[in-house]
């Protein structure tokens, strides 16, 4: 694999940049790998990935039924920040917010990491008290992050009224190294890195069928035919439970849609993001000048990658409080995506009731800040065959065991 320089793209002028190689490979399915990742997204590409890297397994597939980043990898709005409440989940999203600080050296691709800063603002009594518990435990756990009262978010963000009718502002939790990155970027750039590394990324390739035998699984069977492997990692989000009912068990996951919008572009105005939890809705500005909105999740289950419409109007409702300014913004696009909630709003990494198949889901509306992260835990786990030290408090049975790793403030609304 050629590496990315500046001194390459001067070489490639010359040619017209006639020169370039794909960056990834598109090869035929083998009949057998020894690890087989289901699911293109993040998580599946940091795990292949991480793998090949950390652990030296290269006989590895990632098969996905679309197109790599598609699902929502491809549609999340780039939150990235590790100011949880508990130490289980501060541990494996401050590796992650570590891991993307030089991701885009370490992958040699342009994630496009932009720390501006994370404002989660408060607007009751009751969530002051939240975030003012998360700063302590956030400190404790060496993660940079304080609660600021009005007049910081004032400066901080020039164009928000904090003297809304409904829920005027009475402070919010700050983490000066929170942010965004490029959401295709991030799987791009671990496709082009774990391909390099001798990863096959087959694309087109949708599991219709697991192999259960006595042993455990066998193998999959795909739209491309049968492939056999000794470790199968189911790492689909909102596809989760309909893989899991393939191989024969059930997840305690919801799927439901959640949706974002964009507004045409403006001048700069917004240089940090700000998550307004209580009214349901939080907004940033990309490079472009749209500002990037986002709200709750629906309240049903559902397969369909659109949200409702009701949605849309409660969350551009709930933000024209906070921001005025964008009252009078045509807004371009709308999408959704089908994220994949647990009871307590964590996620589950690790074995499953069938020998030889792994899981890493249920990052809901939050997962995307936790690529790294999780592709990290989950390749040593895959690697080893039990969980590792990260993975090990998110394992399926703490639902039944009562270990419940509870982060709904930290996690249920914002992302
Ligand atoms: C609107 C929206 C906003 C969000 N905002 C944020 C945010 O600001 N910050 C944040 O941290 N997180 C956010 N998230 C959550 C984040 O996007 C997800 O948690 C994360 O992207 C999940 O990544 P993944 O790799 O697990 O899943 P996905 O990216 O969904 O990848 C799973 C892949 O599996 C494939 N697949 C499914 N079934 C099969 C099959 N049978 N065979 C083969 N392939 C299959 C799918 O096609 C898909 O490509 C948001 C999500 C949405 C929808």
């Amino acid at each position: 694999m050629k590496r990315y320089s500046a001194f390459a793209v001067a070489r490639e002028a010359f040619s017209h940049h006639q020169g370039w190689e794909r960056a990834w490979r598109s090869p035929e399915p083998k009949r057998r790998y020894q690890v087989i990742v289901i699911g293109a997204g993040g998580h599946g590409l940091a795990t292949a990935y991480y793998l090949a890297r950390n652990h030296g397994v290269t006989d590895v597939a990632v098969l996905e039924k679309g197109w790599l980043g598609g699902g929502n990898t491809g549609r999340n709005t780039t939150i990235i920040r590790s100011n949880y409440l508990q130490p289980e989940s501060t541990a494996i999203y401050q590796l992650a917010h570590g891991l993307y600080e030089d991701l885009s050296q370490t992958l040699n691709f342009n994630i496009m990491f932009s720390p501006r800063g994370v404002l989660m603002l408060a607007q009751t009594e009751h969530e002051l008290r939240a975030w003012k518990r998360t700063a302590h435990a956030n400190r404790l756990a060496g993660i940079e992050s304080e609660l600021v009262g009005v007049e910081r978010i004032k400066g901080l963000c020039p164009i928000i009224n904090t003297e809304g009718p409904r829920y005027p502002v009475l402070g919010g939790l700050w983490q000066p190294r929170g942010g965004t990155a490029r959401h295709d970027a991030v799987a791009w750039g671990y496709a082009r890195a774990a391909s390099g590394l001798g990863v096959d990324i087959i694309q087109q390739c949708e599991v219709t069928g697991i192999d259960v035998g006595e042993g455990g699984v066998s193998g999959v069977q795909t739209s491309r035919g049968a492939i056999a492997c000794a470790r199968l990692a189911i790492v689909v989000a909102g596809n989760s439970g309909v893989l899991a009912e393939m191989a024969g068990f059930r997840l305690p996951i919801e799927s439901v849609p959640l949706q974002a919008l964009v507004s045409e572009p403006i001048k700069p105005c917004l240089d940090i993001v700000v998550m307004a939890n209580t009214v349901h809705g939080y907004m940033s500005q990309s490079d472009k000048g749209e500002l990037v909105i986002g709200g709750g999740s629906d309240g049903y289950n559902a397969y369909t990658q659109r949200g409702s419409f009701q949605h849309v109007e409660e969350t551009v409702r709930a933000l024209c409080e906070t921001f005025p300014i964008i009252s009078r913004l045509k807004m371009l696009r709308q999408w959704g995506g089908i994220v994949d909630m647990t009871g307590d709003r964590s996620p589950i990494i690790g074995r499953t009731p069938v020998e030889g198949i792994f899981i890493n889901c249920g990052w809901g509306t939050g997962g995307f800040k936790s690529i790294p992260g999780s592709g990290w835990a989950m390749a040593a786990t895959l690697a080893k065959g039990e969980p590792d030290e990260l993975a090990a408090p998110f394992s399926l049975d703490r639902f039944t065991e009562g270990r419940m790793i509870d982060e709904s403030v930290a996690a249920a609304v914002a992302h």
